[in-house]
């Protein structure tokens, strides 16, 4: 079986994870966890394989070297919802190898990994390889909501067991072409950060009555105030230490003028900060962005709100935190007598640490980007989403979020969306990436 094949077979698991556990499919969790013997029979033969929970997945490739620190490389095998009635090209759990593509869910994101990843050890193992460190493989199976049975399992399991990384490998940013219009070639953006997440309510109590005598503003009118002193005070925007080595990295290969920009980046930063401000995608790297996206008030036309409220998305850049972000809240709403809070203090992430971009990971994973994408530009990059690293930041040095798949934009909108598909030569380089990456190790 070819690997075009091998995730075709895992694509038609229907392994979608939901917030009620109760609506998962446990069936199809438990069938993709026992296909993956028969699809990589090598990989089971040679790797110590440990089932952390009912959503973990851990395989342990030992070095020769004990006194080496060992590497994660990390995916889920969970996928989110796709609906057979809404208009794919190819059903969503059909794996359909057509035209050089393979279809549906989780072939971007991300069983992809988990193939490319146990398809690389295979072909080593058959060569006879022995890494010099000992490799581990952690996948979880509930990454898309929150990771907790999964990730967050196996973090515990690696805590217990005594084991620190050198560096974890996780799904990320991709080699992105034509992501940005100032540079030509493809960009290999290695996520060395992630931005934090909170959920945050706004609301603002009222005296309810009738909607016919109202005072001057509603609970509802001040709340609008209020969102709207949000989005009209944006979080100051800032070059952290990822964006200038990004902007680094690119000014070589940047075309005039942006190339004579970035290299007076220090002098010219207010110029770089404001061009980056004027769009959603390049803001999100400079800059906490707050989203309004759910608002609530009376439950009918007539009757005044005793309680408005209002949900604020928000991505963190590192070197903020949420408390700081709920106390500037706090302060921007109070003139309107609102008032800010978490609305599920569970579910906020922190954002992560800025990792290296000169260690032994970090330099492993630029030489493996050179082998298998060798036009492109490696970068670090500050990754706007999440992913089951935040799990991982107690049990490892440096982190990294790389999807080796190359991903114009219109690619990207399918992740999460109808068509998701991959190119059967995409997933050659992937298996090239991991492959040249585990041969260093
Ligand atoms: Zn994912």
């Amino acid at each position: 079986m070819n690997i075009a094949e091998k995730l075709s077979t895992l694509v038609k698991f229907r392994t979608v994870s939901s917030y009620h556990p109760e609506e998962e499919d446990e069936a199809s969790f438990a069938s993709f966890i026992e296909a993956l013997p028969g699809l990589f029979p090598g990989a089971h033969a040679a790797l110590e394989r440990t089932l952390v929970g009912p959503r973990g997945i851990v395989y342990r490739w030992r070095g020769k070297n004990p006194a080496l620190k060992p590497a994660i490389f990390c995916a889920h095998f969970d996928v989110v919802p796709a609906s057979e009635s809404d208009p794919w090209g190819e059903p969503p759990f059909s794996g359909t190898i057509k035209d050089g593509y393979v279809w549906g869910r989780g072939t971007q994101d991300i069983k992809v990994q988990i193939a490319c990843i146990l398809e690389s050890a295979e072909t080593l193992l058959s060569a006879g390889f022995i890494p010099e460190r000992t490799l581990y493989f952690a996948f979880g199976g509930d990454e898309e909501v929150g990771g907790r049975r999964g990730a967050g399992a196996i973090s515990v399991w690696f805590s217990e067991q005594k084991i620190h990384a050198s560096w974890v490998i996780d799904e990320g940013s991709p080699v992105g072409q034509g992501v940005v219009n100032f540079v030509q070639k493809p960009i290999a953006l290695i996520g060395v950060a992630e931005k934090g997440y909170a959920d945050i309510v706004v609301e603002v109590e009222g005296a309810g009555g009738h909607a016919s005598m109202p005072p001057k503003h509603t609970a509802l009118g001040a709340l609008a105030h209020a969102i709207a002193r949000i989005e009209d005070n944006p979080f100051p925007a800032r070059i952290t230490k990822t964006s200038d080595e990004f902007l680094g990295a690119l000014t070589p290969h940047a075309a005039a003028p942006y190339r004579q920009i970035f290299s007076l980046r220090h002098i010219l930063r207010p110029v770089i900060l404001k061009a980056f401000s004027a769009s959603p995608s390049t803001n999100a790297m400079v800059r906490t962005t707050c989203a309004a996206t759910m608002a609530q008030a009376s439950p009918k036309e007539n009757v005044l709100p005793n309680l408005a409220r209002a949900v604020i998305n928000v991505r963190i850049m590192p070197g903020t935190t949420v408390a700081e972000v709920i106390a500037r809240f706090n302060e921007l709403v109070a003139p309107y007598g609102a008032k800010a809070y978490a609305k599920f203090p569970e579910h906020i992430v922190e954002p992560s640490a800025e990792s290296s971009t000169s260690s032994e990971g970090w330099n492993s994973i630029v030489a493996a980007i050179a082998e298998a994408f060798p036009d492109a530009v490696p970068a670090p990059f500050l990754f706007t989403a999440g992913t089951d690293t935040k799990h991982y930041r107690g049990i490892t040095d440096d982190i990294y979020r790389f999807q080796p798949l190359v991903q114009t934009p219109a690619d990207l909108a399918a992740v999460h969306n109808v068509n998701e598909k991959v190119s059967v030569e995409n997933l050659e380089r992937c298996v090239r990436f991991y492959h040249a990456l585990m041969n260093r190790q």
